[in-house]
């Protein structure tokens, strides 16, 4: 028994954790001991389910009212992200996306092709330069993915 280490409270079997950090979410009995939690917890705040198995950072028990996280997305190879906001701008588009699919009953492998198609529709009536508008959106990516920032 060592006290440099907090087991995770005990859960009933099927209830699920999300790690703070990174995107993994399972069952919160696959977490670990958290390590050194005198370090790591405030008094007062959310007691975690345990370590995350993938990257070690806190892992929080998830609460049942709320919505299920979104797709597991691959942080792997993503470009830099200078101002910590490229999540929340892929949040976005696929917000823009889960709406179009709503609309139109397009599968999740048409949607993004289907939505550019009728952006393009979409300019011809509204006045605007797709090709230019792309390039625009270029690069502001471009700018959103510079180490350090590319503005
Ligand atoms: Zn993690």
């Amino acid at each position: 028994m060592s006290f440099s280490t907090l087991s995770p409270i005990p859960m009933a079997e099927d209830v699920r954790a999300a790690c703070d950090d990174c995107e993994w979410t399972g069952l919160a009995e696959t977490c670990s001991d958290i390590r050194n939690p005198s370090q790591r917890l405030n008094a007062g705040s959310e007691v975690p389910a345990g370590e995350c198995p993938v990257c070690g950072c806190l892992a929080y028990v998830e609460k049942p009212d709320e919505p299920a996280k979104r797709e597991e997305v691959s942080h792997a190879g993503l470009p830099p992200d200078p101002d910590g906001q490229n999540d929340d701008r892929a949040d976005w588009a696929e917000s823009a996306l889960v709406t179009f699919r709503d609309k139109t009953g397009t599968d999740k492998d048409d949607a993004l092709c289907d939505l550019i198609a009728d952006l393009l529709h979409w300019c011809d009536r509204y006045g605007y330069d797709f090709d230019n508008e792309l390039k625009r959106g270029r690069g502001h990516y471009w700018a959103e993915t510079q180490e350090g920032g590319g503005w």
